[in-house]
């Protein structure tokens, strides 16, 4: 399974299991407003919202998806741990054993010494983690800060956004750390369009931090 195709299975994810059947599932009690006890901030008031597929506490200000609830509740370490649990407990038939994210590449060995000798893109490996960080902190700043601060709010598209990238954002980052330096160099030159992507988000949430900060 490539990257892309992981990025497919934690949207499948997400549109399979919404965070309040995950929370019902693993024992998280709910009143008739579609709300429960924070597990997060061990809340004694119901102040955690199910709403759209996604959850949000209105005291500590977790909020997310499916993946991010279950990730949370058992304290794993990366999104990929949480989309397993779900796999398993939801019969998702997800195959996420089947290959390695940064496998599938089919860049010769002679193009990548041709990349090295390029000063410019020999950085490019940094550059692009540095996007990387950054996007996922951008998300996770946005889940924090944006989300509605009522459940009749209408969510605004960024939190939105947020909800269904973080997971994936830093599965990524994770894995780009895993990878060895010419598939980073390889990854680097073949997700272009994505990073840049990423790259324009991060200004977006940049200006959205700095105006909220101001005011
Ligand atoms: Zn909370």
């Amino acid at each position: 399974m490539s990257v892309f195709d992981i990025r497919a299975a934690f949207e499948y994810a997400r549109e399979c299991v919404a965070a309040e059947q995950a929370a019902l599932r693993y024992g998280i009690e709910l009143n008739r407003g579609h709300r429960a006890r924070c597990p997060f901030h061990d809340g004694k008031d119901f102040n955690l919202s199910f709403h759209g597929g996604g959850y949000r506490c209105f005291v500590c200000g977790v909020s997310g998806d499916s993946v991010g609830f279950t990730r949370l509740l058992f304290g794993y370490q990366k999104p990929i741990e949480a989309l397993k649990r779900l796999n398993n407990d939801f019969g998702l038939g997800l195959d996420l054993e089947a290959g390695k994210p940064e496998a599938e590449h089919h860049t010769t060995l002679k193009q990548i010494k041709q990349i090295r000798r390029n000063a410019a893109e020999r950085d490019l490996p940094e550059a692009v983690r540095r996007i990387l960080w950054e996007y996922s902190l951008d998300l996770d700043w946005v889940q924090r800060n944006l989300a509605p601060k009522t459940p009749e709010d209408e969510p605004a598209d960024v939190w939105v956004y947020a909800l269904q990238n973080l997971s994936y954002a830093e599965y990524i980052l994770d894995s780009f750390d895993n990878m060895t330096p010419e598939n980073k160099l390889i990854f680097a030159i073949k997700k272009k369009e994505m990073i840049t992507e990423y790259e324009n988000v991060s200004r977006l949430i940049d200006g959205l931090r700095r105006r909220k900060n101001a005011a």
